[in-house]
């Protein structure tokens, strides 16, 4: 995974819980994850699983029983990707933007394709298959990242729903998204 994911939840943990909580959370890492998140450069590739652990560990720490908080992680993610669109990002349009993100797939992840689905005016599907590991906190980090950017680009409420998934054996996760305007 590309370095940007992870610095997205250092950006999250500082921004939440003030800087001492990154380090909490890089702390209560092994130290083989610990020496490869150190000094993460946006651009690098990392492993899969040490994003998961640092996803857990974040969950643990901060939220110890509270299962919502890996959506929350994913809408962190959101935000950081769909600010260089600027203010007025809710003209752009949400499939354009959902198709470039499944375009890009390969651009933050070495593994997997994506490929998305325009239904109606506003919705659509997208679609990750072919993941070699495979993590149901990471996909719900995922539906938290689409719901947050939709909402972002849209400005209005946005229902959003995966209703297949790698982890229960299906073909893909598929990620079902509607906006209202
Ligand atoms: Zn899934």
């Amino acid at each position: 995974m590309r370095g940007l994911l992870f610095l997205a939840r250092f950006e999250y943990l500082r921004r939440e819980h003030g800087p001492g909580m990154v380090a909490a959370v890089l702390q209560a890492l092994d130290p083989s994850d610990r020496g490869a998140l150190r000094g993460v450069d946006r651009r690098e590739w990392y492993p899969f699983g040490t994003l998961v652990r640092l996803d857990r560990a974040i969950a643990r720490i901060t939220a110890p029983g509270d299962d919502a908080i890996y959506e929350r992680i994913g809408r962190a993610c959101a935000r950081h990707r769909t600010e260089w669109l600027g203010p007025d990002a809710r003209f752009h349009s949400i499939h354009g933007f959902l198709s470039r993100l499944a375009d890009q797939h390969p651009r933050l992840h070495s593994f997997g394709e994506a490929v998305y689905l325009r239904h109606g005016f506003r919705d659509g599907t997208i679609a990750f298959s072919k993941y070699p590991e495979l993590e149901g906190a990471f996909c719900r980090a995922t539906l938290g990242y689409l719901r947050g950017a939709v909402e972002r680009l849209s400005g209005a409420p946005v229902a959003a729903l995966e209703r297949s998934c790698q982890c229960r054996r299906d073909e893909s996760c598929q990620f079902w998204i509607s906006w209202a305007r």
